[in-house]
This record gives structure tokens, C-alpha cells and sequence, in this order.
């Protein structure tokens, strides 16, 4: 499923720019695998620190020291078990996970030797193995006739259904795409998740069973929030932020001006070498998304690419490490700048006027007055995505939102009795995989928790 707007055609953008074999280089995987000996000097860098900090730095909580020491001692499937049990996503968190801010951030060799052990490198070489040949790590518990109603199947709803499905409750996934895996599958950047194992990983954690998958349906479209917790005994609402801001400037929906998410939906899913690319982009935003769409435009072989973001460098989302990989990758960055008109003619995009922008006395962003302008044949949008509210239904009636987000407790429970929800479309959340696979593992364990309680009390 892709909204990418068609792209005019006089303007500068057209597939083909680089051969086949430049595409595939530029896109093959980021940080190859380790090598078995690789992996044992890092294993052997771990101090196995008490009260592991790397550990308490991970969202999921995963035993980092516990599972280094196993691959030092070769047990490889005990490894890929300490870290699965704790984030069944852990494969792919190993891939994506932002881990110079996490874990590496605070492991103790940082001190010693201004250098982490690899722990995301160690985790990916302890669960390749396991969703390479199929290997099953976890059992399901004898059924418990409890049916519960998974709204989204991304990292939190995948998370949630799977601990359910251990637990021995039978658990519906409803999710409007044809895939599963949400963002795993759409969104990330195609060069840290090749060889499809998104979706090896979504046929490993349904190989546990229990769990129904019911594709192209949607919440607020073909049942209401209603309808569901009248037919399931608990619910939960993991379906992430479907909507893109708008950059609130005249020209917005004119050809050239393309949602960075949707373009890149559609890179994930597509044969890149045919993928229309512009000659000179713009994208605008500092975050991931902005990181993404830059590199990876840069990738298929466009001439220029610059991002913009209207504050400074050490003001963005993306981490200092993601801002010099793009940079590396020949993505120019300016900051200080403020989209303020969209230069277009003949009905398309143009470029765009910036204003530098600073911060004024008391701290908010101002104009200095001054503009420029970069020529673009295509203007990426990248400035954040919000939950669409208006097509989900009776959904929004129900639950306390905050920020437009949902308000949830520390067990992911709504104010609504029944209704957990996760990830994304959570208030106050890190907006990362590894944070959506953690609200979907705590939101199961109270669920369950909850059917328990609620079969004692009903005997
Ligand atoms: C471009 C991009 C790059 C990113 N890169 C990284 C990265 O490198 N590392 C990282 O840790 N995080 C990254 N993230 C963030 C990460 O992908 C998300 O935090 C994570 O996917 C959130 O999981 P989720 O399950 O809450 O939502 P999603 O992954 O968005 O999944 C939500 C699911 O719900 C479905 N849904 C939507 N509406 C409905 C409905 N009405 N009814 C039923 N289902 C519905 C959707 O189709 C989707 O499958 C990135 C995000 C983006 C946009
Ligand atoms: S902080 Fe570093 S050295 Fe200490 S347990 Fe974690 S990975 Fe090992």
C-alpha cells in the first residue's frame, strides 16, 4: 500500500540513475554480521559488571552480561533465549536499535578504553542463527479459552500477541496492510533490515501459534472499539501513528512535495532500481524519518541532498551518530533554518524559501529576517507523524488522550477498563521499536494478570 504522489514528468526525477549493482552495493547491510571470532574478543571485552548498566539502559531489560557470557562459553541458542525471552523483536532491535544512546552509552568500557563492547553487534550474532533456521525457543501454555484483540500488527501489537500466545490466550491481530511487522516492514531504512528479515521475523514469533491474523481490515473502518471488547475479553491498541504533519505552507499537496514515510513505504516494498528519484531534494525535519529519506534518496543516486532543520545540530532527534552517517553518506545538512515558502511553477514544486531562524531571549524560535533559497526537484516532508484521530472510529471517545496520544499507566492499562494500548500511539513513549516491543510485553503480562484474576474471582 503506498500514497507516494506521482512525480511530474519534466521534472528531474527518474529511476535509473545509478546501475543495478551501485544500488545494491549502496543498500546492502549497514554493519555486516560478526565473524565467530569477531564475536568472542568482544564477548571477551565484558566485565559482567553487577548491576550491568547496560542492562538497566535497555528498554526491555534484556540481561545483556548474561547473554555475552553465554556466547563466550558457546552456548549460542542459550544466548538468543536470554534475549528473546526478555524482547522477542530482539533480532530485529539488534539491527535498529539506537544503541550509541542506549545500552553501548553507558556500558563501563566507555571509561576504560573510550570504546563499548558491541553489544548490539553480540545480540544480532546470538539471534541470527535462531530466525535463520526456525529454531523454537518458547512453548505455548495449554490454551485458556480467553480471547484477546491485538489492534495493529507492528512491533507493540506483535509483542503483545506473542507473550499472549505463551501465556495460552487466543489472540486476534488486526492490521489494515497486506504485511505485518508495521515500520519493521515499511519504515526502516532498507540498508539496516535487508534480506526481508522482517518478515522472517513475523513468521518466526506466529510459529508459536494461537495466534489469527486477519489482514485488510481496520479499526474505525470495519469494526469499532465497541465491537471488539464486546467479542474478546481484553483489547489491545497498538496501531501506531498513521497520519504525517504538514509543513502548513501554501503548495503543500502540489506534485514534488512527497510525505518522506509514504516514499519510503514504498522503497521498502519495490524494486529500487525503478524507484523515480529526484536530481536535487530537500527534506525537511531533523529526525529519523529526515535521516532516512536522505540517505536513502542519496542512495538511489540523487546529486544533492539537503536537510534542514530550524534548530541546531544538537537539537534533533537523530543522535549525533545518525547525523554523521548521513553526512558520510554525502547528505548535506543546514540548520537554523525555517521553511517559509515553497517556490513553485507549472504547477510543481520548485524549491524552497528558508528563513535562519535563532532563539530569542526567552528561548523561543524567531526569524532573523534573512532568506535563502535550495532549488529542489523534490521536497521530502519529514517533521513527525501523529495518530489519525478522525478514522479510527469511537476510539478516541473512550480512552484519555494527552497530546493526542493515549494516556496509559505502567502496565500499558487505558482509562478504559479492558483496554491496553502500546508503542507509538502512547503518550510519553520513545518512539523506537525496542520501546513498542516493551509496552507490548508489559501490556500482555497484565493482561493476562487480569483474565486471571478475573477466572478466580468468577469460580
Ligand atoms: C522512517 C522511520 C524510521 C525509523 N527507524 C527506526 C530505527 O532505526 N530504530 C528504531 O528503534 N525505531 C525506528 N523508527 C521508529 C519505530 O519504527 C517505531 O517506534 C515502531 O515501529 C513503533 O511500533 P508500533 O507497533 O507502535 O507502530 P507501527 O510500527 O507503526 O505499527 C502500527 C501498526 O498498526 C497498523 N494500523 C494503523 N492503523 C490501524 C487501524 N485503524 N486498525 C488496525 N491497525 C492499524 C499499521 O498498519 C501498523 O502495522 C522509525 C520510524 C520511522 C517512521
Ligand atoms: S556495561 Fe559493558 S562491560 Fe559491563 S556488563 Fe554491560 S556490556 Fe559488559
Amino acid at each position: 500500500m503506498s500514497t507516494t504522489k506521482p512525480v511530474p514528468d519534466d521534472a528531474d526525477v527518474r529511476a535509473g540513475r545509478l546501475g543495478d549493482e551501485q544500488i545494491a552495493s549502496n543498500f546492502a547491510d549497514m554493519h555486516p554480521p560478526l565473524t565467530k571470532s569477531e564475536a568472542i574478543i568482544d564477548a571477551d571485552r565484558c566485565y559482567f559488571c553487577y548491576d550491568a548498566p547496560c542492562t538497566t539502559a535497555c528498554p526491555t531489560g534484556i540481561d545483556i552480561p548474561g547473554f555475552i557470557q553465554k556466547i563466550r562459553s558457546g552456548n549460542i541458542k542459550g544466548s538468543a533465549h536470554t534475549i528473546l525471552s526478555e524482547n522477542i523483536m530482539g533480532g530485529m532491535c539488534a539491527r535498529v536499535c539506537p544503541t550509541e544512546v542506549l545500552c553501548e552509552q553507558v556500558c563501563v568500557r566507555n571509561t576504560h578504553e573510550d570504546q563499548p563492547v558491541r553489544i548490539g553487534m553480540l545480540q544480532r550474532y546470538a539471534t541470527d542463527p535462531i530466525f535463520k533456521d526456525s529454531i523454537p525457543l518458547f512453548e505455548r501454555a495449554p490454551g485458556s479459552g480467553r480471547k484477546v484483540a491485538v489492534v495493529g500488527g507492528g512491533p507493540a501489537g506483535l509483542a503483545c500477541a506473542h507473550r499472549l500466545a505463551m501465556l495460552g490466550h487466543g489472540v486476534t491481530v488486526f492490521e489494515p496492510r497486506q504485511k505485518l511487522g508495521g515500520l519493521n516492514e515499511y519504515g526502516i531504512a532498507a540498508y539496516k533490515t535487508p534480506d526481508e528479515f522482517a518478515a522472517r521475523e513475523v513468521e518466526y514469533i506466529l510459529s508459536i501459534g494461537g495466534i489469527e491474523v486477519r489482514t485488510g481490515v481496520a479499526l474505525g473502518k470495519d469494526f469499532s472499539l465497541a465491537d471488539l471488547r464486546a467479542k474478546h475479553d481484553a483489547v489491545f491498541l497498538g496501531f501506531g501513528l498513521a497520519g504525517v504533519n504538514g509543513l502548513g505552507l501554501e503548495g503543500e499537496q502540489l506534485e514534488g512535495v512527497v510525505n518522506a514515510v509514504d516514499y519510503i513505504a514504498t522503497l521498502r516494498q519495490e524494486n529500487k532500481a525503478r524507484l523515480p528519484v529526484g536530481r536535487r531534494v530537500v527534506v525537511i525535519g531533523g529526525g529519523m524519518t529526515a535521516i532516512d529519506i536522505a540517505v536513502q534518496s542519496k542512495a538511489l543516486g540523487a546529486e544533492q541532498v539537503t536537510m534542514v532543520y530550524r534548530r541546531g545540530q544538537e537539537h534533533m532527534n537523530a543522535s549525533r551518530y545518525e547525523q554523521e552517517f548521513a553526512q558520510i553518506r554525502g547528505v548535506g545538512v543546514r540548520t537554523w533554518s525555517v521553511p517559509r515558502r515553497l517556490l513553485v511553477s507549472d504547477g510543481r514544486v520548485r524549491g524552497v524559501e528558508f528563513e535562519s531562524s535563532r532563539l530569542s531571549t526567552d528561548g523561543k524560535l524567531e526569524g532573523t529576517g534573512q532568506t535563502f533559497t535550495l532549488d529542489a526537484d523534490v521536497v521530502f516532508k519529514a517533521i513527525g507523524q501523529k495518530v489519525l484521530w478522525d478514522r479510527l472510529g469511537d476510539a478516541a471517545e473512550f480512552v484519555e488522550l494527552k497530546g493526542e496520544r493515549i494516556v496509559c499507566d505502567e502496565e500499558r492499562k487505558t482509562s478504559l477498563p479492558g483496554v491496553w494500548a502500546g508503542g507509538d500511539c502512547v503518550f510519553g513513549g520513545e518512539d523506537l521499536t525496542v520501546s513498542a516491543v516493551q509496552d507490548g510485553k508489559l501490556a500482555a503480562l497484565s493482561i493476562d494478570r487480569f483474565l486471571k484474576d478475573q477466572g478466580v474471582r468468577g469460580k
